[in-house]
């Protein structure tokens, strides 16, 4: 008998007939033996439907007043999940319960929209799990030390499962979404896409935190630390199919680097357009600059990405950074109004239309020429590359969005991502 966390993503939640189906496979596991928790997403398009009533009645909900209320009402759709999943098993004679993570209860401090778990009373399950029942718990949501319900932010259920894995030891943690797996890119955009069947959790921290949303950045940290065994995998499968090619299925997180004999160079692309560039133009070139442009706008709480700097020119340079797209104006706000004045920079430019692509591989490590095969496959596809970041396993280039697609594609060809043999780990 093991100890095993499910999470259902929206689509796979996405009907009564789907949930009906997840309560078969669950059922499947639970007549194998196994002691059985479930993490399920709100139905497919709730959570977005809840965020938009919520902003049709107040469209800027930045308040920590206001962030409040937009978390008490997001959390509902995975509320509605648990109930109806508790339910589709229980028609099926498996004895379930469902519980909101405010009840688990799952702690988090109290940064509403994008709370972090600090601990898990596991107390309460062990003991469901012992009188023999599935325990359905809510992804996505908390509550926090003033008796709050906060969520986890965008795809946080991903991180919900994983973290409860981790608190109570399981002994696998099974992510079912919409696809078989982790891809060398999102199969949405380059239908060549292969899946990976492994991939080492470093990989898919840089993945996750560049942009592949198949899982969310958090869930991967939260498997790293405490070593969770994380498999992706498809709810689409048939549910009936046996537990031991389920098992083999998808792909898996691995914490051994030299697991593969073969490493590829690089393993995914990964791209992200939820950011936007800003150029302070014109700035005095003198020490303590970068300082002043950036202060206030970590000040504001703004995450600040790829950073580039020009070389000046008489004593003048032109400073660039991206931030998230959704503090894109705010961004424009605070330097205009606290660093020009300050600073006596010319002008701030801003670009919301860009996108960052991004090559990953632990291969890039012991391989040189790597990031210059990405410049040049850019190069002749007649693509201007804005801004460049590298780290040891990635490197990351700012280009004009509307090039994503085609810079995806050519990039996933030229390392040969679409061969059979890059995928086979
Ligand atoms: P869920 O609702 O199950 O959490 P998500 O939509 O959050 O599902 O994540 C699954 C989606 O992630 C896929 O449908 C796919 O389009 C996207 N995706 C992005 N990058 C990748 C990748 N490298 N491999 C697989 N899927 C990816
Ligand atoms: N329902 C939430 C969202 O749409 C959490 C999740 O699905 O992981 O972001
Ligand atoms: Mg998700």
């Amino acid at each position: 008998m093991a100890l095993i966390v499910h999470k259902y993503g929206g689509t796979s939640m996405g009907s009564t007939e789907r949930i009906r189906s997840v309560a078969q496979r669950v059922a499947k596991w639970v007549r194998a033996g196994h002691q059985m928790v479930v993490v399920p997403s709100a139905m497919s398009g709730e959570t977005n439907r809840l965020l938009g009533l919520a902003k049709e009645l107040n469209p800027n909900p930045d308040t920590p007043e206001a962030l409040r209320e937009l978390d008490a009402v997001a959390a509902t759709g995975e509320q509605v999940s648990v109930g109806l999943l508790a339910l589709a098993l229980q028609a099926q004679g498996v004895p379930a319960v469902s519980y909101g993570g405010w009840q688990v209860p799952f702690e988090t401090d109290s940064a509403f929209t994008k709370a972090r778990i600090s601990r898990i009373d596991d107390t309460r399950v062990r003991t469901d799990l012992a009188a023999g029942k599935v325990v359905i718990i809510t992804g996505f949501q908390g509550i926090d030390p003033d008796g709050n319900v906060t969520t986890l932010g965008r795809g946080g259920s991903d991180t919900s499962a994983v973290a409860v894995a981790a608190a109570m030891k399981a002994d696998e943690c099974l992510i079912y979404t919409d696809v078989d797996g982790v891809y060398t890119t999102d199969p949405r955009v380059v239908p060549e896409a292969r899946r990976l069947k492994t991939i080492s959790f470093e990989e898919m921290l840089e993945m996750a935190s560049l942009g592949s949303k198949v899982l969310q950045i958090r869930s991967v940290e939260f498997a790293g630390k405490y070593h969770v065994p994380v498999r992706v995998l498809s709810s689409f499968t048939p549910w009936d199919i046996p537990l031991d090619e389920e098992m083999q299925s998808g792909t898996l997180i691995t914490f051994e680097e030299d697991e593969k004999m073969e490493q590829a160079v690089v393993a995914g692309i990964a791209f992200n357009r939820d950011e936007a560039k800003i150029s302070v133009i014109g700035v005095p070139d003198k020490p303590g600059i970068a300082y002043q442009i950036l202060g206030p706008v970590a000040d504001a709480n703004i995450d600040i990405d790829v950073i580039i700097q020009n070389l000046s020119h008489e004593g003048k340079t032109d400073f660039s950074f991206t931030v998230p797209r959704g503090d894109y104006q705010r961004t424009i706000a605070v330097l205009e109004s606290q660093v020009l004045p300050s600073t006596g920079a010319a002008r701030v430019l801003g670009d919301p239309k860009i996108c960052k692509v991004s090559i990953v591989g632990i291969g890039m490590r012991s391989h040189v020429g790597v990031a210059s095969k990405m410049f040049r496959t850019l190069s002749e596809e007649g693509i201007n590359i804005q801004m460049i970041s590298t780290s040891e396993i990635k490197t990351s280039v700012v280009i004009d969005e509307k090039y994503m697609e085609l810079a995806v594609r050519a990039l996933h060809k030229a390392f040969g991502l679409d061969l059979p043999t890059a995928a086979e780990g």
